[in-house]
């Protein structure tokens, strides 16, 4: 979709620091992060909510948000997925957030 930023993330006419790209399924960090390693993974089908996405495209989506659970937050990490204004949405395309929950605080913000 033209004027979505994650749809520009995807095709590179935003920058971002890209985690994983398959077929039907990018991933990158998140730019303003809740902890490090703050990840976003989303379907490269255009949605804004969940139930806009068609399930073949969703197929992938966890298989990736639990490799980069474990190999960025280790034992503790939130993967939260919010629709809608009321629910937090900010960005109108659908997004997985994985969140590492470190031990010990690290200083960020
Ligand atoms: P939401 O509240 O919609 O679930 O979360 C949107 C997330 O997208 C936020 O955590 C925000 O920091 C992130 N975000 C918004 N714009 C950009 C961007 O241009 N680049 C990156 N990497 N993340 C973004
Ligand atoms: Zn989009």
């Amino acid at each position: 979709m033209a004027d979505c930023i994650f749809c520009k993330i995807i095709k590179g006419a935003i920058p971002s620091f890209k985690l994983y790209e398959s077929e039907r399924v990018f991933a990158f960090l998140d730019i303003q992060p809740l902890s490090q390693g703050h990840a976003l993974v989303i379907p490269k089908h255009h949605g804004v909510k969940l139930t806009d996405i068609p399930d073949d495209q969703l197929e992938e989506l966890m298989p990736v948000a639990k490799k980069l659970a474990k190999a960025m937050g280790g034992d503790n990490y939130n993967i939260l997925q919010n629709n809608g204004r009321l629910a937090h949405q900010v960005v109108d395309h659908v997004h997985f957030h994985v969140i590492p929950k470190p031990d010990q605080e690290q200083g960020l913000g």
